[in-house]
């Protein structure tokens, strides 16, 4: 009976490796799930469907912003999988939960449905930029690479808002983005009831995303910090924000003097 027993266990335990073996195959190999890939730069597209024209305009955008990142490594190769009708991204959904896709190892996943000509990938009737979203997702691919899996989120203990706000930081460089005062003008007079931010393109960060984009962007740009010092520093979240919060108390009251000073000016001189 126990012999009995301990075969069955041993049959279960093979059955599960083999499916183990089996997903993580078809997750490394996404060939075995699309019809077509084509090479573009240090990037491997997997689709479905013919390529849109504009998509390497787009990822070329997305690259440019990566490349900024002191974590970019110039041969690393990435792979960009497209939900265009093959069941890999949602293998993905079904292992990771939905989003508007997500990236980890070298991979890039996409969920929601992509528009090129627009520059967006709408989910549930939500839009985000589309190559801001590829450039965050590749940070996430830059993580992976530069720390390696075991270092990484979710296996590594990191805060994430320092995970997740500097694949924000890298990929959000479009025209003031990278005004800090700009950012932080734009959350506190946004709604905060509601868990999306809108951005000048009409596409959204969730509100937790851009909380962390801000704290990391405060971090590097203000305080000079590397990415490598902030993972290092142990500053909780809390008070980063109480820190920043007064830097922004500041600026505020400084743009302000500078205002009436040059308003006064102007009426000196009428
Ligand atoms: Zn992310």
């Amino acid at each position: 009976m126990k012999r009995k027993a301990t075969n069955w266990l041993l049959r279960i335990l093979f059955s599960v490796l083999f499916i183990a073996a089996l997903l993580l195959g078809i997750i490394l190999k996404p060939i075995l799930s699309y019809a077509n890939k084509t090479h573009y730069k240090n990037v491997a597209v997997f689709h479905n469907e013919p390529l849109n024209t504009q998509f390497t305009k787009v990822l070329d955008q997305a690259l440019s912003d990566l490349k900024k990142s002191e974590l970019y490594r110039q041969n690393l190769h990435l792979d960009i999988c497209l939900n265009d009708g093959s069941n890999y991204p949602k293998l993905i959904k079904v292992l990771r939960g939905p989003a508007f896709a997500w990236g980890f190892y070298n991979k890039v996943v996409l969920q929601g449905s992509m528009n090129c000509e627009g520059n967006y990938v709408e989910l549930n009737g939500y839009k985000w930029n589309l190559a801001q979203l590829l450039a965050h997702e590749m940070t996430h691919c830059l993580q992976f690479d530069c720390y390696g899996l075991l270092n990484s989120k979710p296996f590594a203990d990191i805060p994430n808002w320092k995970w997740e706000g500097y694949a924000e930081y890298v990929a959000r460089k479009k025209g003031d983005q990278n005004d800090l005062v700009k950012n932080l003008d734009r959350l506190h007079q946004s709604d905060s009831n509601i868990w999306e931010i809108t951005l000048e393109d009409s596409t959204i960060s969730s509100r937790e995303y851009y909380n962390y984009w801000t704290l990391v962007q405060y971090s590097l740009d203000i305080k000079h910090w590397t990415y490598q010092q902030l993972l290092d520093n142990a500053s909780s979240e809390d008070k980063i924000r109480e820190e920043m919060a007064s830097w922004y108390a500041d600026k505020k009251a400084e743009n302000e003097d500078k205002r009436i000073c040059a308003q006064k000016t102007m009426r000196a001189t009428n």
